[in-house]
């Protein structure tokens, strides 16, 4: 069974632990235990990195496995896999709008300047991923991480994986990373563009059957007793808590604007967590236009009252410039502004070098910048609306941020 585990199975563990979640019936339990890959889930389970050359996305769904079979058996060393894992492969495998592999394979531990290709960030990787930290951090929600890795990679790889000009709901295989990288520009098949109806059908195409339909799915969270509720994503959308019989309507047009505004219905007690961003350069917290003591940026704000028709909670992080820099070459970065990935509009094949100190804001009522770049002025987008052009999205870094 090891030996036939060595070729790509999916998901059947995750599978087969929703049927035992569902029948409660242990035998479905023992035949997902028969899918759980030894030669993957050593490694992971002592801490070790031994993911350079292997498949990427043909392994993340036995993480999410092992996440949910720690659940129902409350074997530590599953939430071992599954957790050294999601660290793993966000700290040394990662890109900066925080996708994964090259070519379909993760490379050496941090060797991101090496692999800047056009086929990088397989949107499957990214989405499975994001299913990996859903599970996660339901183990342990007081860490903030989790969402924030959660909201980069929705709204800069997830959301731009997404070809925004396509009626049929064209997405991409790999986003490109190289300088002047094509985005929608590329040939049918393969690196640089979205799909087609009927000239390619890639893995990416199945998994976007999901995708786009679950991007609903985690922004809010409640406990077991119901008496907490969390808000993790500032997403426009309405909750019908229903077993409270509370329904709460948010309206924001983040990540454009850094406010969000959370109007309740319904009456009762229960303690709202907002998931103070780590990328926030300050928090301004209000119920009913009185301002409470904003946390520290990475934690969660805590409001506990008795909740009535009407009230409202205003939430504003402020965003500013950064950098993410390539793990194994401090100048060469990306730039981001607040939790967005920002690409320079720009077809050089080279990494230009950008000036720090001239990024700026172009718009207040768009994701528009500029920086110098290449010795000249730069247009910048948010990553995920960079679409149909040539990018940059790795500068080699000069100056410090304005
Ligand atoms: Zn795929």
């Amino acid at each position: 069974m090891q030996s036939v585990l060595g070729t790509e199975f999916g998901g059947m563990a995750e599978v087969l632990s929703d049927i035992y979640y569902q029948t409660g019936d242990k035998k479905w339990l023992t035949t997902a235990a028969r899918f759980d890959h030894q030669a993957i889930m050593t490694p992971l389970a002592n801490n070790q990195d031994q993911l350079s050359g292997l498949h990427a996305n043909t392994n993340v769904p036995k993480w999410i496995a092992a996440a949910r079979e720690y659940k129902a058996t409350g074997t530590s060393k599953y939430l071992d896999v599954a957790r050294n894992a999601w660290n793993i492969v966000i700290k040394a495998h990662t890109y900066a709008p925080g996708g994964n592999s090259q070519a379909e394979h993760f490379r050496a531990a941090n060797d991101i300047s090496g692999y800047l290709t056009t086929d990088t960030m397989e949107h499957c990787n990214s989405y499975n991923m994001l299913k990996l930290t859903h599970e996660l951090w339901a183990i342990d929600p007081t860490n903030v991480a989790y969402f924030d890795f959660y909201e980069r990679t929705l709204l800069n790889h997830i959301l731009g994986a997404h070809d925004q000009s396509s009626s049929h709901g064209a997405v991409s295989y790999f986003s490109s990373l190289n300088p002047g990288a094509t985005r929608g520009l590329g040939p049918a098949w393969g690196s640089g563009t979205w799909a087609t109806d009927y000239s390619s059908f890639w893995c990416c195409q199945g998994t976007s059957v999901e995708v786009h339909t679950k991007h609903m799915d985690s922004i809010y969270f409640r406990d077991s007793s119901s008496s907490t509720l969390y808000v993790n994503l500032f997403v426009s959308s309405v909750l019908n808590w229903a077993s409270k019989s509370i329904k709460i309507t948010q309206s924001t047009t983040f990540p454009t604007s850094d406010t969000t505004t959370l109007t309740v219905a319904g009456t009762g007690q229960f303690t709202m967590k907002i998931r103070v961003p780590s990328w926030a350069k300050s928090t301004t917290i209000k119920v009913n236009g009185a301002a409470i003591t904003a946390p520290s940026a990475g934690s969660y704000a805590s409001i506990n009252r008795s909740w009535a028709s009407g009230d409202v909670v205003t939430a504003q992080f402020t965003m500013g410039f950064g950098t993410a820099p390539a793990n194994d070459k401090s100048s060469l970065a990306a730039i981001t502004y607040g939790p967005l990935v920002l690409s320079g509009l720009s077809s050089a094949t080279t990494a230009p070098t950008l000036q720090l100190n001239t990024l700026k804001r172009t718009s207040t009522s768009a994701l528009t910048f500029s920086a110098t770049a290449g010795g000249s002025t730069m247009n910048l987008e948010q990553f995920a609306d960079a679409q149909h052009v040539r990018i940059v999205t790795y500068f080699t870094i000069t100056g410090s941020l304005p």
